[in-house]
């Protein structure tokens, strides 16, 4: 996180934090955040910013309520991207899903899939460091909706409202504020999608109300009262990439963390990206495989002298390091740990 955020904290403690989420300081605040993500999107008109509590996990469920109709299509390639097909598989109001694999490391392509209504894509698959192009399935209906899990991805990667329809995120990766609440851009044909169901009077618990949420958010509101510190940062976020150039710029310092850091493993022969083709390797979370250097030893070594998290996806099971590269991060400071990283490695060897 960048000390500005935290100030800009500080500075809200006069008259945001701890006051009424119903009042125009809190409502000015969700409206700076939902209008800052447009600009930075980049989105047409008739989007909206959809927000509430609870974060990208709870927006699973949201999903299985109130944005698919019957059935959906699921791109699964990691830990991530499971889970919104299980939480669709569970669901007892939903046919099955349709679920395409590949095996960690890749990511599948999804075609047009008869009868599903949702396509549910990842944009970044942080578990294992996978990045996929975001593209409407050809031939896909056309009432059909494109959903995208963008949690570590927006604020750091491009993409093209014209080829999804819902992108959602909680703001704790590339915005680099805290967790606990989900963001959505919804697209016209999402919104009417809401409607829609809404209006077939399914039982949805209030919080995970969708139709309810963006009633809400297009006052600037919350249905309950959301994590203020958490908006405050983010909109800070927020307003730095955009004075800096948006989100090209943005993407760009993920851009150049990121071929540092596949650079320098490339030059090892200890080490080498785990994503063997690099048009997948990921721009804002790099997964490096090392051989002969217990990677654990390493990530236990950088812990003790402050460098914290670079511990692999624990279930994925590799010897690896797994590097966060949000823009926060300056790109001088990822060439500094693959400095720390050889260091520790020779140290270890000899
Ligand atoms: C971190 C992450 C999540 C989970 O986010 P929470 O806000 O903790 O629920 C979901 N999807 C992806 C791709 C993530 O990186």
């Amino acid at each position: 996180m960048r000390p500005a955020q935290i100030e800009a904290l500080s500075a809200a403690a006069i008259n945001i934090l701890g006051t009424s989420h119903r009042q125009a300081p809190v409502k000015n605040l969700v409206g700076a955040v939902r209008s800052g993500l447009c600009d930075l999107f980049g989105l047409p008109d008739g989007w909206e910013i959809v927000l509430g509590n609870g974060g990208s996990t709870v927006f699973w469920d949201i999903a299985t309520f109130g944005l698919i109709r019957e059935h959906s299509a699921h791109a699964v390639f990691g830990e991530f991207s499971s889970k919104f097909a299980e939480a669709a598989a569970a669901a007892p109001h939903l046919g099955t899903p349709t679920v395409v694999r590949t095996d960690p490391g890749d990511h599948p392509t999804l075609s047009a899939i008869d009868g599903a209504d949702i396509y549910a894509l990842t944009h970044n698959e942080t578990s294992t460091g996978v990045m996929m192009p975001l593209t409407r399935p050809s031939g896909a209906a056309s009432d059909s909706l494109v959903v995208v899990d963008a949690t570590s991805a927006a604020g750091g990667l491009l993409w093209n409202p014209a080829e999804v329809d819902v992108y959602y995120f909680a703001p704790q990766k590339s915005f680099a504020s805290d967790g606990g609440l989900w963001l959505a851009a919804c697209s016209p044909a999402a919104l009417e999608r809401i409607r829609s169901i809404s209006a077939t009077k399914r039982w949805v618990p209030a919080s995970l109300d969708l139709n309810i949420a963006l009633d809400n958010s297009v006052l600037n509101q919350t249905y309950n009262t959301p994590a203020l510190a958490t908006l405050v940062m983010l909109n800070d976020q927020l307003q730095w990439m955009l004075s800096n150039g948006g989100l090209a710029w943005a993407n760009q310092r993920s851009v150049q963390s990121s071929q540092a850091l596949y650079n320098w493993a490339s030059q090892r022969d200890w080490a080498s990206p785990f994503v063997a083709d690099p048009a997948k390797r990921s721009e804002v979370v790099g997964t490096i495989d090392l051989t002969g250097v217990d990677a654990n030893d390493v990530c236990t070594a950088l812990r003790a002298n402050g460098i914290v998290d670079t511990d692999s996806y624990r279930k994925l099971g590799r010897n690896q390091l797994r590097v966060g590269m949000f823009p926060a991060v300056d790109p001088a400071d990822v060439i500094a740990l693959t400095e720390c990283i050889d260091f520790v490695a020779a140290a270890l060897q000899d």
